[in-house]
């Protein structure tokens, strides 16, 4: 073969640069060629590799492409190494057959140029690659939110979502997980659970992380019972030799997308899981949800308190209901907890039907500040009337922990009203699994510096962690009423004995105990033979309108 002509060099030349700069970027196209100028030039194999850095390139951790290769290759005829300007390294190599005609000087430079614009090109695309892994996974490599949404943009363009089943978990008491096996071995319980799931799923759909112990998916039809299984509970490895197990489980919102399925936003999947997950959140224990027809009101509804939040809240449609506490030792008034109530075009409405749809985003974040906020000039105002305030406690959600600043935030408020600190309680609630211990350490402590009273909100209601109470320096223990004595003369029954030992043991470790729902008299006799002195219940009052509490203030005493 001879000297290969100008022609031909210059028509090999066009065709890769037009290749290389084609968006998208055609692989096959790319090979092919490549080939061909392997063939031409009479070369036995090209290679290229790349390398982060020199360091790596000194180390030798890099990655080879091997893009022709015909099995002979003996000698070196070019090697090209460029740096980046990311500095990364790119090293081109081709090399000839031991017997195979030479190169022309002509030729060499025509090779030249072109492995040139090649390690260009592979550079470039390295870096899109590592761009693109950025982009579409979080900071601990898992897939992210974005890497879903592409998923099922592209499933949805070539209309072959209908069928396949979407989730949103949430796994349970992984709070509890990390504070039992540290938050490392936390970590690798999270990423070993997610590989499990994608193995079930074994590449015929998508895992992503939400956040925290949340994951979102799909997956295709046929795959549920291996899929389900991992939801259910399965043993996940948290040392290297896989010998440390811990039992993890989930709740599951499942959707199967009708078919056929066209997907007009994200939302069209993402609210029903989202909806279903959150019925098997509260649902306790292990459960999987299947969203139904039925639940569209329910979204429907979410919708429409979500989009009429923030103007009620600028029209003042919130109000702060106080239900009294009652010193049962004394017979007075010794407290309140304030609760909203919504006031929408004269109906009350109660928390629960729109507390959990706040929290499904950081709206309820404003609502609490707004009631601390009203509070706050409440008991101002009750003070410059010389009336007796007493201490109120507001809840905070536990939407707030991620608020480095909260106790500043919280601080802030109750000093524009020149409210002495130790008149606010903030009420968390105990049932927070998926908020880090650490984290309501940290606001506990800052607020108890400032003087203002905190209470571990709910005690007994699901995982009732005595570490909770022992390790977090809460100045109010509140008893759910699920744990306190019924009065039906039960006095042996298990939850009778756990309620005189909480009672017991918060008196132990210096914490006031506040009874709450007490209802009846007989359960009033219950509690003051267990030495309780706070109670909080429909027995003495329901949470009143601020005039009607007031009254109470005015008052003081209780029957007792
Ligand atoms: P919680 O903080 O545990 O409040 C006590 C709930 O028990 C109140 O329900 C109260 O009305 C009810 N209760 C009190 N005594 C009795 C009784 O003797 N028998 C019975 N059956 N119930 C009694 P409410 O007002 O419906 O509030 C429900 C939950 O909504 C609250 O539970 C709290 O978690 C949440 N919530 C209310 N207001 C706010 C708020 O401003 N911010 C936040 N983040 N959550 C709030
Ligand atoms: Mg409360
Ligand atoms: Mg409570």
């Amino acid at each position: 073969m001879g000297k290969v002509s100008n022609k031909t060099y210059e028509s090999l030349l066009e065709r890769l640069i037009r290749i290389i700069h084609e968006e998208p970027y055609d692989r096959e196209s790319y090979v092919d060629l490549i080939c061909e100028i392997c063939y031409i030039y009479r070369l036995a194999k090209g290679e290229t590799e790349f390398y982060r850095t020199p360091m790596f390139e000194q180390r030798g951790e890099g990655e080879v492409f091997c893009d022709f290769d015909n099995g002979r290759a003996d000698k070196v005829v070019l090697k090209i190494r460029i740096v980046s300007a990311t500095k990364a390294v790119i090293i081109g190599t081709l090399y000839e057959e031991a017997k195979a005609e030479e190169r022309s000087e002509e030729e060499i430079l025509q090779l030249d140029t072109m492995l040139r614009l090649i390690l260009g090109f592979v550079s470039r695309m390295r870096l899109l690659r590592k761009i693109e892994e950025f982009g579409f996974s979080d900071l601990d490599g898992f897939h992210n939110f974005r890497a879903f949404a592409r998923y099922l943009d592209i499933e949805n363009s070539e209309y072959r979502l209908g069928g396949k089943v979407a989730f949103h978990i949430d796994l349970h008491n992984f709070t509890i997980v990390n504070q039992e096996i540290g938050r490392e071995n936390g970590d690798l319980v999270l990423r070993n659970y997610y590989n499990l799931l994608q193995e079930a799923i074994c590449g015929m759909g998508i895992v992503a992380r939400l956040g925290g112990d949340k994951f979102i998916g799909v997956f295709d039809k046929g795959l549920e019972e291996r899929v389900y299984e991992v939801f259910s509970g399965v043993p996940v490895a948290y040392d290297e030799e896989g010998r440390k197990k811990i039992i993890i489980s989930a709740a599951a919102g499942v959707y199967v997308l009708p078919r056929p399925f066209m997907m007009r936003m994200y939302g069209d999947i993402m609210d029903k899981i989202m909806l279903a997950g959150n019925i098997a959140k509260n649902a306790n224990g292990g459960s999987i949800v299947f969203y139904d027809e039925k639940m569209k009101a329910e979204i429907n509804n979410i919708k429409k308190v979500q989009s009429s939040f923030r103007q009620a809240l600028k029209k003042e449609e919130f109000q702060v209901y106080y239900q009294p506490k009652v010193d049962i030792e004394k017979g007075v008034l010794t407290g309140a907890e304030a609760l909203c109530r919504w006031i929408k075009d004269g109906e009350v409405i109660p928390p629960m039907k729109f507390i959990p749809i706040l929290e499904m985003n950081t709206y309820i974040c404003d609502l609490d500040f707004y009631m601390l906020d009203h509070v706050c000039a409440h008991i101002r105002k009750w003070l410059d009337e010389g009336r007796g305030a007493v201490r109120v406690s507001v809840n905070f959600s536990r939407k707030h922990m991620v608020d480095i600043d909260l106790v500043d935030h919280i601080i802030e408020v109750i000093d524009k009203h020149n409210v002495p600190h130790e008149y606010i309680e903030i009420e968390l609630t105990e049932t927070t699994t998926d908020v880090l211990f650490s984290d309501l350490r940290r606001i506990v402590n800052g607020l108890q510096e400032q003087g203002v009273w905190t209470a571990v909100d709910d005690f007994g209601v699901g995982y009732s962690s005595l570490n909770l109470i022992r390790e977090i320096p809460w100045n109010v223990l509140k008893v759910d009423k699920s744990i306190v004595p019924m009065d039906d003369g039960n006095s042996d029954s298990v939850s009778n004995k756990m309620f005189g030992h909480v009672i017991s043991l918060a008196g132990d470790i210096g914490l006031q105990c506040v009874i709450e729902g007490v209802e009846t008299e007989k359960q009033l006799e219950i509690l003051k033979q267990n030495n309780c002195r706070i109670v909080q219940g429909f027995y003495f009052d329901k949470p009143l309108p601020l005039e009607e509490f007031e009254t109470r203030i005015d008052r003081k005493t209780y029957i007792v």
